[in-house]
């Protein structure tokens, strides 16, 4: 390869052409839209050539390969245009992985993924071992590439990004779940999603290793046709059922992180930094100092005996199942946004069992009230976070816990999900003081 043309400059298009600038190849980025102004000013710095708002389908036909962003559709004009020429198309994480020959472990599912690789990542890097951390989450595969000169690479792997991969095999594989989400790329077809996720072992060999969730139906139901030469790493409920066991007999490991979805995630770092040669002590370590990101259960203050909680990553469905699951205390819930075709039937039990009130965060509430009005005796509707916390806290009794978790995306009210839980925590923090000064 000589010469290559990028589609799409945000992170990953931005990382590539670092990347290929730095193996010495030509390069080229092309963007549909306006490129944001930081990595505008990267391309200028380091003098590769560009072009935003349009492709001119000459230019990009000059390279025999050509690159493309995970956001970048599959139906987009200039996609469809280079596979009728027969140009290679390939997706970062393909490119990536043509320059990097250490040790990767990719982490997929429809979610915790940035949960796990971020626990796996403190784990291995706390061991002292020269560990990168990116993908979907932070920075790129390939930035990462043209920036360090890491041994082991722990990616976090969307479906999106396994969409145009060809060779890239981990030598470690973690597939941690499948339920419905992103069906609107998949021509809202199961069965394609599930293939879209399998395809982050689909080059794996008998040296290699894929560690599943051996409790997930669609998983399981995948296996059944799913044949490879693979180490096959199941991880079922009984492996951990009474918490994760250390094997030098030093009793169970203690985690930092709360809830039976983390003992699941955290369950399967194990297994992978044992793979990677740690010692139980290293692991032990590891998963007691790990700190996750916010937004993720994230506890963001108590306010006279009320406890809030800013779960505003939960997107879908099977994330607020864990949410509620974890919940040791009576809920006031904070849901809602916009709806991505959601079917609450598996909350319902939970939500009999916890859920004293629900306030709808949102502009279309009908869906929510529809669906919990006949079992939820309280609902409040509102547009405003600082209403939804002064709800919260009006209808809880100390003991009790208010949990923003809301099943749906944040486009409706929020600029994004961490816009959304930086509102709440900021109303809650407001709210905290203006009580604590009408205590005093
Ligand atoms: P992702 O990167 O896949 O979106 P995150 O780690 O950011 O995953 O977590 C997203 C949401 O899913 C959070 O609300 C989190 O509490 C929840 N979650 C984390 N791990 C799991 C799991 N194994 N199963 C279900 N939900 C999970």
């Amino acid at each position: 390869m000589k010469s290559v043309t990028i589609i799409g400059a945000g992170e990953s298009g931005v990382g590539a052409a670092l990347l290929a600038k730095k193996m010495g190849l030509d390069v080229f980025v092309s963007d549909f839209g306006i490129i944001a102004d930081h990595y505008r000013n990267e391309l200028i710095e380091f003098d590769i050539p560009f072009e935003e708002g349009g492709h001119d389908f000459e230019k990009v036909l000059v390279t025999e390969v050509v690159v493309k962003s995970p956001g970048v559709p599959e139906h987009a004009a200039v996609l469809r245009m280079l596979k009728e020429k027969g140009r290679k198309v390939i997706s970062e994480i393909e490119f990536g992985s043509l320059f990097f020959s250490g040790l990767t472990i990719a982490v997929t599912g429809s979610n915790g993924k940035t949960t796990t690789s971020g626990l796996l990542y403190h784990i291995l890097k706390t061991a002292g071992l020269n560990v990168a951390l990116g993908g979907n989450y932070g920075r790129s595969y390939a930035r990462i590439l043209a920036e360090d000169s890491p041994e082991i690479m722990v990616l976090e792997i969307s479906s999106f990004q396994l969409d145009d991969i060809e060779t890239f095999r981990p030598e470690i594989s973690i597939l941690l779940n499948i339920t419905p989400d992103h069906l609107d790329r998949y021509e809202y077809k199961m069965e394609n999603y599930v293939n879209a996720k399998f395809r982050i072992a689909m080059n794996q060999k008998s040296s290699d290793h894929f560690i599943f969730n051996g409790d997930d139906p669609e998983i399981m139901h995948r296996m059944e046709t799913f044949i490879s030469p693979v180490h096959m790493i199941p991880v079922t409920t009984e492996k951990y059922a009474e918490g994760i066991p250390s094997k030098d007999g030093s009793g169970i490991f203690e985690l930092s992180i709360k809830g039976r979805h983390n003992l699941f995630n955290a369950a399967c770092t194990v297994e992978a930094a044992r793979l990677v040669g740690l010692t139980e002590s290293q692991i032990a370590l590891g998963l007691k100092t790990f700190v996750n990101l916010p937004h993720r259960l994230e506890s963001c203050g108590m306010i006279n005996g009320v406890e809030f909680i800013n779960d505003s990553k939960a997107t879908n469905v099977d994330s607020v199942f864990y949410a509620l699951d974890a919940m040791t205390r009576p809920v006031i819930w904070v849901a809602g946004g916009t709806d991505k075709g959601n079917d609450y039937s598996v909350l319902m039990p939970l939500v009999k069992e916890k859920v004293k009130a629900l306030i709808c965060l949102c502009v279309d509430s009908k869906k929510l009230i529809d669906s919990f009005g006949p079992i939820v005796s309280e609902i409040v509707v509102t547009q405003d976070v600082n209403q939804a916390v002064e709800t919260g806290l009006r209808l809880a009794v100390p003991g009790d816990a208010v949990l923003l978790s809301p099943a749906c995306a944040s486009f409706d009210l929020f600029k994004n999900y961490m816009d959304r839980g930086d509102k709440f925590r900021k109303a809650v923090q407001e709210l905290g003081q203006k009580v604590e000064s009408l205590n005093h």
